[in-house]
């Protein structure tokens, strides 16, 4: 993770995005939750919001111009399930550490064996630790473990976040810890987000210019690493420090954006 940026984003320029789509062929990043979702007090419930599975659809179908990516923290499988559209979207899962591209199997970053004991580990400290009933949701990815507190009283919240950072700090040295929204995570090193974007830019070469919707802290190492190579939005309904160089409001302009951009036609002498 970066250092912790301390720049506002700007409010993203209507009509920049139609301008870059009808220049540029893209390659459009879209995080889930809180991006093209709205966050859910269960995150089972977190369904896209309307509109967006169409103009997703319509946008990866015309590939030559857009190369859509959507990139979240949840496991890859679920994230298909949940968004429902799989024609021509890559998929990046699990933050980075699974991948599945259009018309491909899902191929993993690294090897899940290596990560086992430690995983199983973190299993076992949740079932010791995590009160039954007291409104916390543990949700095993296979590569992650992440535990959900948003429907707990803050202070147990507290105190097992904290617990377990510093089990995993002391005991599990190939295992870190991310916060998000109201969710702590112990997963492999390895899963970044950044570095995700890093290797599909470097396939892309110097082809498409990039465009990164993302409303997390994990987004954050995806925003830096695009600061200086493509558009950066940060979805807030506070303007807030983040590495993002624009910022929309919430997921509705996500789709006010996409929209945007499957309706402007190439420019003609491209
Ligand atoms: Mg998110």
């Amino acid at each position: 993770m970066p250092q912790a940026s301390t720049e506002i984003p700007l409010p993203l320029p209507a009509g920049l995005l139609a301008r870059l789509a009808a220049g540029h062929k893209l390659i459009l990043f879209l995080d889930y939750d809180g991006t093209i979702s709205e966050i859910t007090p269960d995150i089972r419930n977190a369904q896209p919001v309307a509109g967006v599975r169409d103009l997703i659809g319509k946008l990866a179908v015309c590939a030559e111009r857009f190369r859509v990516v959507v990139i979240s923290g949840r496991q890859l499988k679920e994230l298909m399930r949940m968004l429902g559209v799989r024609g021509g979207v890559t998929f990046v899962g699990n933050h980075g550490l699974e991948l599945m591209e259009p018309g491909g199997g899902i191929r993993p970053a690294v090897d899940p064996a290596l990560f086992t004991p430690a995983l199983d580990a973190i299993r076992r400290w949740l079932c010791a630790n995590v009160p039954e009933a007291a409104g916390f949701v543990v949700e095993d990815k296979g590569f992650s473990v992440a535990l959900h507190y948003r429907l707990a009283d803050p202070g147990p919240a507290l105190s097992i976040r904290m617990r377990l950072a510093e089990f995993v700090r002391e005991h599990l040295p190939t295992l870190k810890v991310t916060e998000g929204k109201m969710v702590i995570e112990a997963l492999p090193h390895q899963a970044n987000k950044g570095q995700a974007v890093r290797a599909l830019m470097r396939d892309e070469g110097r082809e498409r210019l990039a465009v990164y919707f993302g409303d997390d802290a994990t987004d954050e190492d995806a925003f830096f690493v695009l600061r200086d190579a493509g558009v950066t939005v940060k979805v807030s309904a506070q303007p807030r420090p983040s590495w993002a160089r624009y910022r929309v409001a919430s997921p509705h302009d996500v789709v006010a954006a996409l929209s945007e951009m499957a309706s402007t036609p190439r420019n003609a002498a491209l």
